[in-house]
């Protein structure tokens, strides 16, 4: 078990911001993980942060206390019963190579969600979604290891407390946990869904008349491959805002004003706003100061052209928010975990 000193974390967030850590270790197994918060130099640190693909993180400033970097690998089918597969997948295993391995062996319902970046220990934090599939979808359970008194707990389904990208791990339980593990239930016959975004418009292009998981896959993949900016080539942690729920009342002042404004129904009083409208019709798309941005294709994800400070996309961030509420009267909420 080694504890690093002052350590760059430039190579471990997709922003590619160049702050430094005062404490960095790894660990890739579960007792290596308990030596490393039972040591006083863990304990006497304020701030602390376990660290996956570092996609979804934003550090505005030099991370004043350790971090723990999760190594943790590990996949193997645990039980299967006729319907269902049940893998469950250490929390370090990297996400798209789960879901390839999950194609290889020909388990369904994970396909929608390729070429998402960052860890398997990270999807249930935000319930990470894509064109239609959320992880509560395909969640069976995980285990997480309380910081403070050291036990192995066990989370299902209706502990985890889902919903738009949230869960209790980044809400009342945050900082509380670190995910080990997590079981997936994936099916043994594939319910495809492709109605969602561009999928099917892909399917066509690719000449795929009888879709399966694998052409699902692809389809994502090159959709996602075309339109949004490769982290190892601009940084950025994808959608830096949530899609905003307005009520239908207000949406309809708004598409009173834009007949254009793309809106999905919620329930019978709530609408979903695509926040990436909001902010192209604000005219941040393509908006650039130093080298904080909006990206050229997505107005939904902010990017670092090469050198900016982790402040000032935040910064931009702000601005985006209030031009926004003024504009819209719709308060932006951020994805992004901000340190
Ligand atoms: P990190 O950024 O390392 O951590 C995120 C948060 O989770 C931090 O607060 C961290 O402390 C906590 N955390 C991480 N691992 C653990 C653990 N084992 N135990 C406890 N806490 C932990 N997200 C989507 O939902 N859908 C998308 O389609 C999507 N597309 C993206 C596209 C791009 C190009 C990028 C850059 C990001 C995208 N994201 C998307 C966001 C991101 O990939 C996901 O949120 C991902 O799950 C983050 O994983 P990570 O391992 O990088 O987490
Ligand atoms: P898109 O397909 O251009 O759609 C724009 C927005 O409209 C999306 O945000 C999506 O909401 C919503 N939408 C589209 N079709 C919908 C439907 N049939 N029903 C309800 N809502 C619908 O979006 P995109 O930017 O290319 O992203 C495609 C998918 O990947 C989306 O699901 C998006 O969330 C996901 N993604 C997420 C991130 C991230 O970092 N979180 C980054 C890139 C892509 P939702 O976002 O709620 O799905």
């Amino acid at each position: 078990m080694t504890i690093l000193q002052n350590i760059s974390l430039k190579p471990y967030n997709t922003f590619g911001i160049d702050v430094t850590a005062k404490q960095f270790a790894t660990f890739t197994s579960v007792e290596e993980l308990k030596e490393l918060i039972s040591n006083s130099k863990f304990k006497t640190q304020n701030s602390k942060l376990i660290l996956g693909g570092g996609s979804n993180i934003l550090f505005t400033k030099d991370f004043d206390g350790i971090i723990l970097k999760n190594e943790l690998k590990g996949i193997e089918l645990v039980h299967q019963d006729e319907e269902y597969f049940y893998i469950k997948a250490a929390a370090g295993e990297n996400w798209h190579s789960f879901v390839l391995h999950c194609l290889n062996h020909n388990y369904a319902g994970i396909e929608n969600l390729s070429l998402i970046p960052g860890t398997v220990g990270a999807s249930p934090m935000q319930n990470i979604g894509a064109y239609g599939i959320e992880i509560k979808d395909i969640f069976y359970q995980l285990e997480a290891l309380h910081i403070t008194t050291q036990t192995v707990q066990t989370f299902n389904i209706e502990d985890c407390g889902f919903g738009y990208r949230t869960s209790v791990f980044k809400t009342k339980l945050k900082n509380e946990f670190i995910i080990l593990n997590v079981t997936y239930k994936l099916r043994k016959k594939a319910v495809l869904n492709t109605s969602y975004g561009a999928i099917e418009k892909e399917l066509e292009a690719m000449h795929i008349a009888e879709p399966n998981i694998q052409s699902v896959a692809d389809a994502v993949i090159r959709i996602r491959s075309s339109k949004l900016p490769d982290p190892a080539r601009i940084g950025n942690a994808g959608s830096f805002f949530k899609n905003p729920v307005i009520s239908k009342f207000r949406r309809h002042a708004i598409a009173e004003r834009f007949k254009d404004l793309p809106s999905f129904v919620i329930d019978d009083m709530h609408y979903k706003i695509a926040a990436g409208w909001l902010i192209e019709k604000c005219g941040f798309k393509g908006f650039r100061k130093g080298d904080a941005g909006c990206h050229k294709d997505q107005a939904l994800v902010l990017v670092n052209y090469g050198h900016a400070k982790g402040s000032e996309i935040f910064d931009l961030s702000e601005t985006i928010i209030s031009a926004v509420k003024k504009e819209f009267g719709i308060e932006l909420e951020r994805e992004v975990n901000i340190y």
